[in-house]
């Protein structure tokens, strides 16, 4: 049977949520449809709840992963081993509404748009520096890279096997869904609404975690650092010229008394510091280049059913 739906859930170490998003789920998908769980490398019962959960129903089944390889990965593994012709992308913390399946779906099957994709409006029930950082990042991305991140997109995302193939097109091992999703193109319809809290269960994303993943993304979307870096040279090698000629007229007009010592000490901090930032923007691209070209698997499975 082909079926007409996938719902596509990467879950580490969810044994608290996993049975309560299958009930809550499956009353809103179509009866012909497959789950695919990816397991992440949890460390708790989440493999073993989802191998009986298959073993009681054979629409559902399951991907173990070898070891954590991070949700772009988990989602990338149920996107590649997924077969139904509409692909859903879902948390399984019930933070994405399952109710607004049938209505996604509709608008996919008729043929409006190749995607349904979804956004909070709010970020309510969230810690207020992340939300502030967050809305920054989301401005930065969008100054300096040429595609159109929306602030709060989520990855729950209703799609069409055209959209999911073109998605799995791009093998590029820094993985920043956020970025790929626009890059494809396509026409993509947008669901808003309120943020809801986990059911069970706690967040994996600290703040510093987040951080990263937003550098990532920075880096994968954009080459703009680079050319900032070499702005900022230009700038100072401009600086240096107007100083070492006001050094030069000093010293015809006054003479040469020893003094600037402490002044001489703040441009060399000041020099090899900015030095040291462009050199760090540059090995942030090397760094990321290194790891493309080694062109490891984006994740390894240990166990599929
Ligand atoms: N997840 C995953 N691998 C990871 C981290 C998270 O598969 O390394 C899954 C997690 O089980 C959940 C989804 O990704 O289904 C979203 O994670 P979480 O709810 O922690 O993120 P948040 O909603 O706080 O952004
Ligand atoms: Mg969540």
């Amino acid at each position: 049977m082909q079926p007409v739906l996938s719902i596509i859930v990467p879950c580490k170490n969810e044994e608290s949520s996993v049975l309560e998003f299958y009930a809550e789920a499956n009353k809103f998908v179509p009866a012909e449809s497959e789950f695919v769980f990816i397991d992440d490398g949890s460390t708790d019962n989440t493999a073993e709840i989802l191998k009986n959960l298959s073993k009681n129903d054979n629409r559902v089944r399951y991907i173990i992963l070898s070891k954590n390889f991070g949700k772009e990965a988990a989602m990338l593994a149920g996107l590649s081993k997924a077969k139904g012709d509409f692909l859903v992308i879902m948390d399984v913390d019930l933070q994405d509404p399952p109710d607004l399946i049938p209505q996604m779906l509709q608008i996919t099957q008729s043929g409006e748009a190749d995607c349904v994709a979804t956004r909070r409006v709010s970020r309510k029930g969230e810690p207020i520096i992340r939300s502030f950082f967050a809305r920054i990042f989301y401005k930065v991305m969008r100054r300096i890279s040429d595609i159109n991140i929306v602030d709060g997109a989520r990855d729950f995302r209703l799609m069409s096997r055209k959209y999911a193939n073109s998605i799995l097109l791009l093998g590029e091992r820094n993985r920043f869904s956020k970025g790929i999703f626009p890059w494809i193109g396509f026409k993509t319809k947008w669901f808003e609404y309120e943020n809801t809290k986990r059911v069970a269960g706690e967040s994996k994303w600290s703040f510093g975690k987040l951080l990263l993943y937003s550098l990532d993304g920075i880096l994968a979307f954009s080459a703009k650092p680079l050319a900032v870096a070499s702005i900022i040279g230009i700038l100072m090698f401009l600086a240096s010229c107007l100083s070492i000629l006001f050094v030069i007229v000093r010293k015809i007009m006054y003479g040469d008394p020893v003094s600037g010592w402490a002044s001489t000490i703040c441009i060399i901090l000041f020099c090899s510091g900015i030095q040291l930032l462009t050199i760090g923007i540059l090995g942030q691209y090397l760094a990321k280049t290194y790891t493309e070209v080694k062109a490891r698997p984006h994740f390894i499975i240990s166990e599929e059913i």
